[in-house]
């Protein structure tokens, strides 16, 4: 430890007090009130992992901020405390403190499961749901704020009784009313609530002096304070109304947690911010009160942590992101396993499970939102039923994890994979643009394998299946990829692109290939990019090739470019960007023929044909998984000369690199006993 003993000092926050800086901020996970079991145990692992403080996500107060479909916290009667009650003893139970985002969404809220008009500063469309809902608030009377407050004061006694040690204000991302009326843009109220910023910081002040007043001698209350919304003085800046908001409140609450908003700036993937990169803006905070302060900023390593506890920055590291991608990550510090930490890569894939409304998942984490329902830890495995040895092959995500998790498990593994270098694809996209923290997928697997005295890789190793039995292999774990496809052929068509066999036309593949080898093969004239992929493959290439001065055309059937990237919240930036290095978008149209000179396009939307000139193309369709090495094993399998044989990751179902290590933690966790292929596999 030593250097880090900084981290493990206690805080004390109001009548409560951290047993560490280690603070778990509040963030959605897709489980909430409808799965409070797998809540409970997915926040008490994170507590049992070393995190002081563990906080819920935001938790709706009333059916008037009712968040659905989205599966947030919900705390509307007496009937939600037992829920909430799993999470605080879960978290008790290893000494730290329950903290919890009481949340009135104002604006945010399209009550679609409750179907109550939605509360508002004005009368105006909403803003949740998804951005578009058709429905629109009620202008807030005097009878509404008195509502308001009464509710939250009531849940804040609720949460008291749940055990929580932590009561939230929440006035941050634009998700809730107190800041909504903070903001001038929303606020045009000319009663005490709007005008002055006195009267727009007048709910959260209530809201504050309610809190304390109905639970303040029993929990702390903390106020979630957003300082800048990076849209310069039309919204909240951290150098202007912040300061003076801050001012006005500053030694109210016990605790102040201040980022940036909205969600896409807070929480905005490495591709777009460093570690650390909220410092400029919040910095400023601890100037202007004496309570402790909490902020955010992706931080994984220890060093950037004590660095912001000693410049004064913060008084306890807040960790969304990295605690979901190493639960663990505070007890490593303390037991100085320093190169186990399993870095956050910042992809935002845990995030995408909000909006999607299903079980938080992470790239690096494959135990993340399955500690319930399939009994998994971020750090423990279950040791081998059986002496087997095994072959994987394929040092991909999946092919990594595969064997990292069975060395774990005691088992002795060979990893072999053809290329030099270990680490499929997590190693080669890295090399994009923006993506180099993508490595870490295979560079933390890598550390830990060689930790292990199991697990002994072979790289330069391409294997047919002679060779794997030739090698006496019993058990095999295939995990050899997929390769874009030559054709073109994707979703929206439904068709190889006629003409995809000229010259001049490439894959992602070619581009990362030359990407690794420096040798460029691309022809410097206009290129035209296809993307039926719509994750960022496709926006990736375009700013590369532009950054290299290609002219280049993005054609997407898609209504916008790197469509799925919006469950990132990327979807703006990588436009924006695409835009600065004047790449020309084609959206909703779909590539119908590769020409010699041009490729023809077809609206989706109306007739007129669209010709663009093209020295280059690239097809960014469908994959085609690698499964021959699997199915020229199969036999072996048949017929007794194999015991075990599956097939994991893009070979089985090309996706996400998260999916991959998914796959490849599974087979290490089924392996030694007959999967049920009539079972669902976890509770429910
Ligand atoms: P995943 O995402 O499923 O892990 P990747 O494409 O990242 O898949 O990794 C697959 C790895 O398998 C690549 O590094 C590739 O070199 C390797 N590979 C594919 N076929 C063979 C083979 N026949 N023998 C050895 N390695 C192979
Ligand atoms: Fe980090 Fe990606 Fe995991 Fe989210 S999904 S915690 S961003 S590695």
């Amino acid at each position: 430890m030593g250097d880090y003993d900084v981290l493990f000092e206690q805080v004390q926050i109001g009548p409560k007090t951290a047993p560490n800086r280690f603070y778990q901020v509040p963030h959605c996970n897709g489980l909430g009130h409808l799965r409070p079991a797998a809540l409970a145990a997915m926040r008490g692992i994170k507590a049992e992992g070393g995190w002081g403080v563990v906080c819920t996500e935001e938790v709706e107060i009333h059916p008037t901020s009712d968040l659905s479909p989205y599966i947030e916290g919900r705390l509307w009667d007496d009937d939600d405390v037992p829920g909430l009650r799993l999470m605080t003893d879960a978290v008790h139970q290893h000494g730290a403190l329950a903290g919890i985002e009481l949340t009135h969404a104002g604006l945010d809220a399209p009550n679609l499961y409750s179907r109550l008009p939605p509360l508002g500063p004005r009368s105006e469309g909403v803003l949740g749901g998804g951005g578009f809902e058709p429905v629109q608030s009620r202008a807030m009377t005097r009878r509404d704020f008195a509502d308001v407050r009464r509710w939250h004061r009531n849940a804040a006694l609720r949460a008291r009784d749940a055990g929580f040690d932590i009561v939230y204000c929440y006035a941050a991302h634009g998700l809730t009313l107190p800041m909504q009326l903070l903001s001038r843009r929303h606020n045009d109220r000319t009663d005490e609530y709007g005008g002055s910023l006195t009267n727009r910081v007048r709910l959260l002040r209530e809201l504050i002096e309610d809190t304390k007043d109905a639970v303040g001698s029993d929990c702390a209350v903390a106020v979630r304070l957003a300082v800048d919304e990076l849209i310069g003085p039309r919204g909240i800046t951290y150098d202007g109304e912040a300061r003076e908001i801050l001012g006005l409140l500053a030694e109210l609450p016990d605790l102040w947690d201040v980022n940036i908003s909205g969600w896409d700036n807070d929480s905005a993937t490495s591709r777009f911010a460093p570690e650390g990169h909220q410092e400029p803006y919040i910095s400023f905070v601890k100037s202007l009160t004496t309570k402790p302060v909490v902020g955010v900023g992706r931080y994984t390593s220890p060093d950037a942590m004590v660095s912001a506890v000693r410049r004064g920055v913060l008084d306890l590291i807040g960790a969304a992101r990295p605690s979901i991608a190493d639960p663990y990550l505070p007890r490593k510090v303390r037991e100085g396993r320093l190169a186990s930490i399993r870095e956050c890569i910042g992809c935002n894939i845990c995030v995408a499970s909000d909006p999607k409304s299903v079980p938080i998942r992470c790239t690096q984490n494959p135990t993340m939102g399955e500690e319930w329902r399939r009994g998994w830890h971020p750090d423990r495995i279950p040791v081998r039923r059986n002496d087997a040895e095994v072959m994987v092959i394929g040092a991909g995500p999946a092919g990594l994890e595969a064997a990292r998790a069975l060395g774990e498990r005691g088992h002795r593994v060979q990893l072999l994979d053809a290329r030099a270098q270990l680490g499929g694809r997590a190693q080669r996209e890295a090399l994009l643009p923006g993506l180099a923290a993508w490595r870490r997928v295979a560079d933390w697997r890598l550390g830990e394998i060689d930790r292990l005295d199991t697990v002994a890789t072979f790289p330069s190793s391409p294997m047919t299946a002679a060779d794997v039995l030739d090698a006496g292999a019993r058990h095999v774990v295939v995990a050899t990829g997929a390769t874009w496809r030559r054709d073109g052929r994707g979703r929206s068509t439904g068709r190889p692109v006629p003409g995809h066999h000229q010259d001049g036309v490439f894959t992602p593949d070619d581009v990362l290939d030359d990407l690794a080898s420096g040798q460029w093969r691309l022809p410097s004239g206009p290129v035209v990019i296809y993307d039926d992929d719509h994750y960022v493959m496709g926006g990736l290439l375009a700013e590369l090739l532009a950054r290299r001065g290609n002219d280049v055309t993005l054609v997407t059937a898609a209504p916008l470019v790197s469509y799925w990237t919006q469950y990132t919240l990327e979807q703006d930036r990588i436009e924006a960007r695409l835009r600065e290095l004047d790449v020309r978008i084609v959206a909703r149209a779909t590539l119908s023929r590769i020409g010699p000179e041009h490729v023809d396009l077809e609206s989706v939307v109306d007739a007129a044909p669209i010709v663009v000139p093209r020295q280059a193309v690239v097809l960014v369709g469908d994959r085609a998984p690698q499964t021959s090495l699997h199915d020229g094993l199969v036999g072996a399998l048949e017929d007794g000369r194999l015991q075990s044989l599956r097939l994991v990751g893009d070979a089985d179902a090309p996706g996400l690199i998260a999916q991959a290590v998914f796959s490849g933690h599974l087979a290490a966790q089924e392996f030694g006993e007959e999967p049920d292929r009539d079972a669902v596999g976890f509770r429910r």
